[in-house]
């Protein structure tokens, strides 16, 4: 009884109305929204039992009873997969007829197939609404989102979150940097939502012809680099805040504050586990949506690594947050150099001159011996020798361990050059692969 009533306080109170969102979001007590959670957590696992084929035939399988279910750990190894939604119809997951449909391309090759209600994209906006007001976007700002168009949900949430907040707002796909710095003055943007190497490419342009006002920009879709943010930073002389979300989540699962720690998350439509996490607490992030009714996912393994920090934030704000994503579970490569992801390289290649920001490292075998392959786009006409020379003294300054294992013969180095644009053909090209038969 206790539970409802705090949940429909949570409704009167915080309504529609994003600055009394933002301020529960600060005030509420951990507990209160852990107890609001479990309780929309045992909602929504009965509601697809009764409707969705996928969980239905899971719960048959193992035998549990979803009638009492309140934690998630109660599900035992039951979760949603991306090879799920990837293999079986979209009618093993639908719960309802749904009204809008989004798609990601992920790493795995054909596009996984999400399912909305315009009610369900609306209360992802109000979420959406909530961390910009937060991180001080107001009416009569004007915000323009460049994320990708097509299938992809991210402009569409910000859009719908910009009309909450009485924000003026141009979902403009991607364009070409260039044409989008145009336009900068001419529609007096000062909120910038875009990709991270899109925000890069766009501030080389500034960095030449000289940047516009802008308070804040928002760099989401792909994981930023402390080197590019600080670069980005020092152009437009605004803060960088980065977003994490997925079109399986229903676009925002978390964002930064000002303090630039990690991200806040969006515990009301969202429950969160990190599972198969090793000593520091780093695991597989796992997300459960609360609130969805039409394509509910429960317990979805995101495939994401992070940790949860448990210490409070200094900006106030109690809900729950993440450490930056450390990889993609499935771009950790165990091999002789040690346990290679993504940030790794992106570390050793970020002030490396002369390649392009198209680059990918592939494991692949020779004989009995790994081989760490540095694939790039040669630019600006730097010898490939020079980037050889920059690469290994990085690596040997920044991963001395992964060189030393380099030094015992663990593995060898090797250097393939592309024609510039081979590397950047799919949308989220693969930092890291492992071609090792
Ligand atoms: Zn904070």
């Amino acid at each position: 009884m206790l539970k409802k009533l705090e949940r429909v306080l949570e409704r009167v109170m915080v309504g529609e109305r994003i600055p009394a969102l933002v301020r529960s979001g600060q005030s509420v007590p951990h507990g209160m929204i852990r107890r609001m959670q479990e309780e929309a957590f045992g909602e929504v696992v009965r509601y697809a039992a009764r409707r969705q084929k996928f969980l239905a035939r899971k719960l048959r399988e193992s035998g549990i009873d979803p009638g009492r279910l309140r934690h998630p750990e109660e599900l035992g190894d039951i979760f949603t997969t991306a090879e799920d939604l990837l293999s079986l119809p979209a009618e093993d997951f639908l719960c309802r007829p749904p009204q809008a449909v989004f798609e990601t391309t992920g790493t795995l090759g054909s596009p996984k197939r999400i399912y909305f209600s315009y009610d369900e994209l609306e209360a992802s906006a109000r979420h959406e609404a909530a961390a910009l007001y937060k991180n001080g976007v107001r009416a009569g700002d004007r915000l323009v989102a460049t994320f990708d168009g097509g299938y992809w949900i991210s402009s569409w949430v910000t859009f719908l979150a910009c009309r909450k907040l009485g924000v003026f707002c141009s979902a403009a796909g991607k364009p070409h940097p260039r044409e989008l710095y145009q336009r900068l003055p001419v529609y007096g943007y000062n909120v910038i939502a875009a990709d991270p190497t899109w925000l890069v490419s766009l501030s080389e342009i500034a960095e030449r012809e000289g940047a516009f006002p802008i308070k804040l920009i928002v760099a989401a879709g792909d994981r930023m680099t402390e080197a590019y943010r600080g670069y980005v930073q020092q152009i437009w002389k605004a803060p960088v805040l980065l977003g994490y979300g997925s079109t399986e989540a229903g676009g925002g699962i978390g964002m930064e504050c000002r303090q630039q720690q990690g991200y806040h998350l969006d515990e009301y439509d969202l429950l969160f586990e990190v599972v198969d996490s090793d000593a520091q607490g780093y695991g597989e992030l796992v997300v459960t949506t609360l609130a969805r009714r039409t394509e509910p996912l429960i317990r979805y393994r995101t495939r994401d690594v992070t940790r949860f920090i448990e210490a409070p934030c200094a900006c106030g704000v109690t809900l729950g947050r993440i450490a930056p994503i450390r990889a993609r579970r499935d771009e950790m490569v165990v091999m002789g150099a040690g346990n290679m992801h993504p940030e790794i390289f992106e570390r050793i290649l970020q002030d490396v001159e002369g390649i392009s920001d198209n680059w990918q490292v592939a494991v692949r075998q020779e004989g009995v011996r790994d081989v760490l392959e540095f694939r790039f786009e040669l630019t600006d006409g730097i010898s490939p020798e020079r980037v050889e020379q920059a690469v290994q003294q990085n690596l040997e300054s920044r991963f001395p361990e992964v060189w030393a294992n380099h030094l015992c013969g663990m593995y060898r180095l090797a250097f393939r050059y592309l024609p510039v644009g081979t590397l950047g053909r799919d949308r989220k090209p693969r930092r890291l692969v492992d071609e090792r038969t």
